[in-house]
């Protein structure tokens, strides 16, 4: 595919998530349609699309009725198999391809490849029995973080390992394995930067955010990070750097680690759009959503450059859902749903974006409550 997608083509979408859904509103904005391929019945990506296919990602038939039904294929979550994006690339084009799903599905693969990025990470072993732990253990010393390679999110799959004696538990605990041992990073910060690549190779890189968790799920995004200006411009430029490594086509945000002397650690890609890159929605001109759409649909990408600084606040479970009145009713808020019908704990249902004028941030002690948040 080498010319623009033509205004009311169809862009297919393998997840039917929030991701999915933003990416798709973004889409209508261009002129596109979006057909959702998920297996949940009624999921927020489904929600606001053209058209939707309800069916397992293993199943051949209905995969190439959808590859028939589009114009070109992305993804809205990285634990796609992979056989299914491999099944559809014959069929349609798919961006970003499978080969870059390949290297963020897992951790093993991603670390080795942010380290030939030239994106200094942890130190970090593969861990393939008991016995592997013990001598990993041995050379990179505790404490350290024992994860599962796949599948793992949200702090899920992984443990903590302080003293020897949590070596055995941690192992009988986490699967599917092997599992990947890295040296625990004493950060100061964790940050992101999302950087767009077009099919014609430019990048769009956005502003380095910090990001701060809560139960391991993301609360906060600030936009710009309050870190200093040398290392969030070499965050932006590992971003643009590990994209262009990946030839990817599309979005991706690539998280880091910020140590007390200003180091920077790469911790993992996401080769999509990213929760901690929300915070375009309303503070740029064009969102992460839609240069993913202009990279996917072969368009020039759009000026990521902030017109406000932002506070991003995520609505996880009934707790988050509780402020929605108030979000609506707060000067300067942009609040999102995304219309998932269970507001089960630890599950996210929307966010909102808190306008400030540039150059608030800088300095601000105490964001999150100066931002009403
Ligand atoms: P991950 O799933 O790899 O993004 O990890 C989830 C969270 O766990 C990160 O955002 C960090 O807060 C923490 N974490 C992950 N890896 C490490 C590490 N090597 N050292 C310290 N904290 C970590």
């Amino acid at each position: 595919m080498t010319a623009p997608l033509a205004p009311g083509a169809t862009i297919g979408i393998l997840g039917g998530g929030q991701l999915g859904r933003m990416s798709a509103l973004a889409a209508a904005r261009l002129g596109y349609r979006c057909h959702v391929f998920a297996p949940e019945a009624d999921s927020p990506g489904m929600q606001v699309a053209a058209a939707h296919t309800i069916a397992a990602y293993e199943d051949a038939a209905a995969l190439a009725r959808f590859a028939a039904a589009v114009d070109v294929v992305t993804f809205e979550f990285e634990n796609v198999p992979a056989a299914t994006l491999a099944a559809l690339e014959p069929l349609a084009p798919c961006r970003p391809g499978v080969g870059v799903l390949q290297v963020c599905q897992d951790r093993l693969a991603e670390k080795a490849f942010l380290a030939r990025a030239g994106v200094p990470v942890a130190p970090w072993r593969a861990v393939h029995d008991e016995a592997g732990l013990a001598a990993a253990v041995g050379e990179i010393g505790l404490p350290a973080v024992l994860k599962t390679t796949r599948m793992g999110y949200d702090g899920r799959g992984q443990a903590v390992l302080r003293t020897t004696a949590d070596l055995a538990p941690a192992y009988a605990r986490l699967s599917p394995r092997p599992l990947i041992l890295e040296a625990f990073v004493p950060f100061v910060a964790e940050v992101s930067a999302i950087a767009a690549r077009g099919a014609d190779g430019s990048l769009a890189v956005y502003d380095t955010v910090e990001n701060r968790h809560r139960d391991h799920i993301l609360d906060l995004s600030f936009a710009p990070a309050r870190v200093p200006a040398p290392t969030a411009a070499l965050a932006r430029r590992h971003a643009g750097e590990v994209a262009e490594a990946l030839g990817l086509i599309g979005v991706l945000a690539l998280e880091l680690f910020v140590l007390a002397d200003g180091t920077l650690l790469g911790n993992e890609i996401a080769p999509r759009p990213h929760n901690s890159g929300h915070w375009t929605m309303d503070a740029c001109l064009a969102s992460q959503f839609e240069q993913h759409v202009r990279a996917v649909a072969g368009l020039p990408l759009a000026d990521p450059s902030r017109h406000h600084d932002a506070v991003m606040k995520n609505l996880v479970g009934p707790e988050g859902l509780a402020l929605w009145p108030g979000l609506l009713a707060t000067p300067g808020m942009a609040p999102h749903l995304y219309g998932k019908a269970a507001a089960r704990p630890g599950r996210k249902l929307g966010h909102a974006n808190r306008l400030l004028p540039l150059g608030s941030l800088a300095g601000m002690a105490d964001a999150a409550a100066l931002a009403g948040l």
